[in-house]
């Protein structure tokens, strides 16, 4: 599932051929994955349209059109977003194609469709964004910031951290990472990490999105860049799928588990605390 460092990879690689470029067409052809407007209404919405701004909030791709409407894609399993010569005919799992002034195309292809696509208002949007919390990469997130991410409730830090409305862009992947490299122990309660293991985790959550971000993201089974190429971070993963393999830092052998949230957990009890 790509998180925050393969959203934004993704937002990056196809940002310089959207914006400025006009939507000349537009076709869905799986109105499935679009959300609260339907396939008609969609297409004549954009096409025409100039695209002004592509970013990433979360774990979607925002684009801004010249009518302050956004297009926010969350590719969720296996979505991706893919800018082509409009001469190569769109394979089969491509869902929506979108047709540029440039001569290009881009393309959201979506396997399993899991994704979604919604076309905001500025109104609509102002109302998305602020369901969810902040991003963990902007200069005004602070280690005050995740302590109150993590402030109130009775669950896991590390669900904490995953949760959207408490912080945007973190994932499982990024979880588990961010935990062990701060040496805190999943399971604990997220009100019982203290000032300096926030502070350690703050340093810990940053870097690791960074540095993936440099890498241009995590593979491990479907995330494809936003120019078809795979990621390189999931060489550099510490601990997330390698179960029952030495920890990096302690030697002990690294546990998994599904008991925090149902999601794989991977942590070292030799170092995790
Ligand atoms: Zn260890």
């Amino acid at each position: 599932m790509p998180e925050l460092p393969e959203v934004e990879t993704i937002a990056r690689d196809v940002r310089p051929h959207l914006v400025g470029a006009t939507i000349r067409s537009i076709h869905v052809s799986r109105p499935d994955i679009l959300r609260g407007i339907g396939r008609g209404a969609f297409e004549r919405s954009l096409t025409g349209r100039r695209v002004t701004q592509v970013g990433r909030r979360a774990k979607h791709v925002v684009i801004l059109l010249d009518d302050g409407r956004r297009v926010v894609i969350q590719p969720r399993m296996t979505g991706s977003l893919l800018v082509t010569d409009a001469a190569r005919p769109p394979d089969r799992y491509v869902v929506i194609a979108a047709a540029l002034s440039t001569g290009r195309r881009l393309d959201y292809r979506d396997v399993r469709r899991l994704g979604a696509v919604h076309l905001l208002s500025a109104a609509a949007w102002r109302r998305y964004t602020a369901r969810i919390g902040p991003e963990p990469l902007e200069p005004a997130f602070t280690p005050d910031r995740l302590a109150a991410a993590l402030a109130g409730g009775r669950l896991a830090v590390k669900k904490a951290l995953m949760d959207q409305r408490r912080l945007a862009g973190v994932g499982n992947i990024y979880a588990n990472e961010a935990l062990w490299s701060a040496g805190i122990d999943p399971s604990r309660l997220s009100r019982t990490v203290t000032a300096a293991e926030t502070r350690r985790l703050h340093r810990a959550l940053r870097a690791i999105l960074r540095r993936s971000i440099r890498r241009r993201g995590t593979t491990v089974r479907d995330y494809r860049t936003g120019t078809g190429e795979p990621g390189a971070f999931q060489s550099r993963l510490n601990v997330y799928g390698r179960a029952s393999r030495p920890c990096r830092r302690c030697g002990r052998r690294i546990v998994l588990t599904h008991a925090i949230d149902a999601r794989a957990t991977y942590f070292c009890p030799g170092c995790q605390h």
